[in-house]
């Protein structure tokens, strides 16, 4: 079948999606802003569970899917939250599929999984594409066009250029994203290092551990393969919070004492210990958001994928692996049209139903978790 899409954004939602989309044989261009891959530090791991992996596994061809499994690190498949005396409040098994041992929550590295995605995808990829608006040309199909003056045509454009996207913004100019009123100072420890001894044994005993702290600040520690992810986060009304332009300024010693600040005293050493041993170099400042309530659109020929239409707080650790849900979910849906030989819009369109039920249902439950535990707003 002549059908072309154009996915807008190549993050994990849409580079997974055009290899699922590549395999049925469709026609796919992915059209990302970046002038180049790796142009900035996106954020470092990302651990996925039962729906991003299956996700994955709908997408990729099978020996691209082992590769990228044999990459990541599978520490004990649980979440401990602890207070800032180390005193457990908190431990469960991150699934019910991990607690009967059928498969494992595994921590992967966002840079790896990306390269590796880019490297077996055989579409064509085009950077410094940014995309500005669409419009539906007579014959029904959707013209993209780009800020340097590229104009794309296809059956379908996909947004998966994530929280800030700028497809959502035409096709759903209503939708809200919201400030979830919380602040995260992100980077890497790196292992081994010289300095390993400083990182304590119980950082590897579940795939992530929160250590809450005074003043609804948090830390978060997460062993991937060589480095354990750290981050400090509070809400924006702590009495240290800079504005996030002013964190934004800040070079990695200066993002690293004002986690210090955040953090505070009184806590167990082992929390001076981590934040002694972050890598400067690797800090980034992140702003959290959330998407607001999202009803179903009704234009043929234009759909969205992951951040795009449902950002939600990482407490839960499910925006990645929802993103990869809806990449394996719309090609399951377009294969399904494919091979009974009926409209693939409407394949799409009751992809969008079910996306919007389970997404919803996820953005909810991370905002209340993210209250309960962070101090969401
Ligand atoms: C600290 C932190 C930790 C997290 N940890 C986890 C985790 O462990 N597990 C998990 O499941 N989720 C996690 N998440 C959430 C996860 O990072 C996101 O849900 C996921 O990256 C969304 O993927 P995406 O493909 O929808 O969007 P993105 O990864 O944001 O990709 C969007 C792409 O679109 C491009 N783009 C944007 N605008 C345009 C434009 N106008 N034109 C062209 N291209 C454009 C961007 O450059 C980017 O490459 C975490 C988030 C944070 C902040």
């Amino acid at each position: 079948m002549n059908f072309r899409v154009n996915i807008v954004g190549a993050g994990m939602s849409g580079l997974a999606l055009a290899h699922g989309l590549h395999r049925l044989g469709i026609e796919v261009a992915v059209f990302e802003r970046d002038p180049f891959p790796g142009a900035r530090a996106q954020g470092y791991r990302i651990q996925l569970d039962a729906p991003g992996l299956d996700g994955l596994r709908r997408c990729l061809p099978p020996e691209l899917y082992e590769s990228c499994l044999a990459t990541a690190a599978s520490p004990p498949p649980r979440v401990t939250v602890l207070d800032q005396h180390l005193k457990v409040l908190a431990d469960r098994a991150v699934s019910e599929r991990a607690r009967s041992g059928m498969i494992t929550s595994l921590a992967f590295d966002r840079a790896t999984l990306r390269q590796l995605l880019l490297a077996g995808l055989p579409a064509d990829v085009h950077y410094g594409a940014q995309f500005a608006t669409y419009d539906q040309l007579p014959d029904g199909r959707i013209a993209a066009h780009f800020a340097d003056g590229r104009i794309v045509a296809g059956d379908l454009l996909v947004g998966a250029d994530g929280v800030n996207s700028a497809v959502r913004r035409k096709l759903l100019p209503e939708a809200e994203i919201e400030d979830a009123g919380l602040r995260l100072i992100y980077g890497k420890i790196p292992l081994p290092d010289p300095a390993a001894h400083a990182v304590p044994d119980w950082v590897f005993e579940s795939i992530f551990t929160v250590v809450k702290g005074a003043g609804g600040t948090h830390m978060g520690v997460g062993p991937v393969r060589n480095y354990v992810a750290c981050l400090v986060g509070a809400t924006t009304d702590h009495p240290c919070m800079p504005s996030f332009a002013e964190m934004r300024r800040l070079d990695g010693p200066n993002l690293r004492d004002l986690a210090h600040r955040i953090i505070g005293t009184g806590h167990h050493p082992d929390i001076d210990r981590i934040l002694g041993s972050w890598d400067t170099a690797t800090l980034i400042p992140l702003r959290i958001s959330t998407s607001g309530a999202v009803r179903q659109w009704d234009c043929h020929g234009v759909t969205l994928v992951g951040d795009a239409v449902h950002a939600m707080s990482p407490v839960l650790a499910m925006g990645a692996n929802t993103a990869l849900r809806d990449a394996g979910e719309l090609t399951l849906a377009i294969s399904a049209a494919l091979e009974s030989g009926t409209s693939p819009h409407d394949a799409v369109r009751r992809y969008e139903t079910g996306m919007l039920e389970y997404s919803s249902a996820l953005v909810a439950a991370s905002r209340r978790t993210g209250q309960e535990r962070v101090g969401q707003r």
